[in-house]
């Protein structure tokens, strides 16, 4: 996954906490069969187990947060000196006091990254989050359990065996997780992407429509928006200064939306604007703030100080079910008319509107 993913994500250290965490218990397992010497394996497991839980709460909080904390790496040390203070002091080979440095060591890398994965959670909600966090937090009691259960066996649950055992079930659901969170992640970009107006950062022609229900009921509105003499524009100011008008515009209109309300950029220089629940004078005097609004506007682009107009066309559903074609070809006949009677101005369409465009 770290050799798929773009840029990383914190599954580098994660697959290598994995890697640490495996190595630490195959060596535990050598010494379960006395293939090794105590100081050797008791050694190699904590120091590797520790150096474990130390890269996974990095590669958490990276995944969870998506930036890079060079400060992270600075939790390595705590294994480091582990490590020396084992050599000093040889406490690795007695057996509790290993398991319960190893496992309180787990606990809190466990517990810290659960509730970092959870606060991130505000900044972006994705579902994958709260199994996760479970799954980590599970993991951090367990280890927990392995501490009681070696230092006051007496009020274990459950003896330290069973609990390491149970320990290691949870790791496969934390990575199962992890991937899961990744690719919820993953989708959610792809879909705001496929969504989203390069240019403008507004939302494009599919997610306008996917905003729209395919038959209308009354009382909803439907506005389309042409920028007058845009190719003039282009034309007069080059091309850039025409995509800094279309920001500008697409920005000052965004602002005036009620929530509810839809605007997108169709294509070109042609946007839309639905309107729920809005009656067909609620929709025209609308549109009247919005032609105002862009005939107010003033874009300043390379020294230059640019003024447009836009026409409007108001279609609203006003008694019986309108299909959405309807409804556009509507609103581009009251579009069509306000560009033929002159532009700068909004048209609510209504029948017999067409002939006399
Ligand atoms: P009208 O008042 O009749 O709408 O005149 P118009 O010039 O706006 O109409 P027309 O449809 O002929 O021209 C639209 C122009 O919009 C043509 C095209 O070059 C320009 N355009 C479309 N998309 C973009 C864009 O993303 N950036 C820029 N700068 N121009 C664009
Ligand atoms: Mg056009
Ligand atoms: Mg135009």
């Amino acid at each position: 996954m770290r050799i798929q993913s773009r840029n990383g994500e914190g599954l580098g250290a994660l697959a290598a906490s994995y890697f640490a965490l495996a190595l630490a218990s195959t060596l535990a397992g050598l010494g379960e069969q006395h293939l090794l010497s105590v100081p050797v394996w008791g050694f190699g497991s904590i120091v590797l187990g520790m150096t474990g839980y130390a890269l996974f709460w990095i590669g958490i909080r990276r995944l969870s947060s998506g930036k890079l904390r060079r400060m992270d790496w600075a939790s390595l040390a705590i294994p480091a000196v582990a490590a020396v203070v084992a050599l000093a002091t040889q406490f690795h080979v007695t057996s509790y006091m290993r398991g319960s440095i190893g496992n309180g060591f787990a606990f809190a890398s466990l517990t810290v990254s659960a509730a970092c994965i959870l606060r991130d959670g505000e900044r972006e909600r994705l579902p994958a989050r709260i199994l996760l966090a479970a799954s980590i937090g599970l993991g951090g009691l367990l280890a927990l359990m392995v501490v009681v259960g070696l230092l006051v066996p007496d009020v274990a649950p459950m003896t330290p065996i069973w609990a390491f055992f149970l320990r290691i079930m949870t790791q496969f659901a934390v990575a199962l997780f992890v991937i899961i969170l990744v690719t919820e992640r993953t989708e959610a970009e792809l879909r705001r992407v496929a969504e989203t107006d390069m240019l403008t950062g507004i939302g494009n022609r599919r997610w306008f429509m996917s905003r729209m229900p395919r038959t209308m009921l009354a009382g909803n509105a439907l506005l389309l928006i042409d920028l007058d003499f845009f190719k003039q524009v282009n034309d007069r100011f080059g091309h850039d200064a025409g995509d800094a008008v279309l920001v500008s515009f697409a920005d000052a209109i965004s602002r005036t939306m009620r929530p509810g309300d839809s605007f997108g950029r169709l294509g070109g220089e042609e946007f839309g604007v639905y309107l729920p629940k809005t009656t067909a004078n609620e929709a025209l005097m609308t549109a009247e703030n919005l032609r105002k609004a862009a005939h107010d506007l003033v874009v300043a682009c390379g020294g230059e100080r640019i003024s447009f107009t836009v026409s409007i066309g108001v279609a609203a559903v006003e008694e019986s079910q309108t299909s959405l074609a309807d409804l556009f070809k509507m609103a581009d006949a009251a579009l069509y008319a306000a560009k033929d009677s002159g532009r700068d101005r909004a048209v609510l369409f209504e029948p017999g509107i067409r002939a006399a465009a």
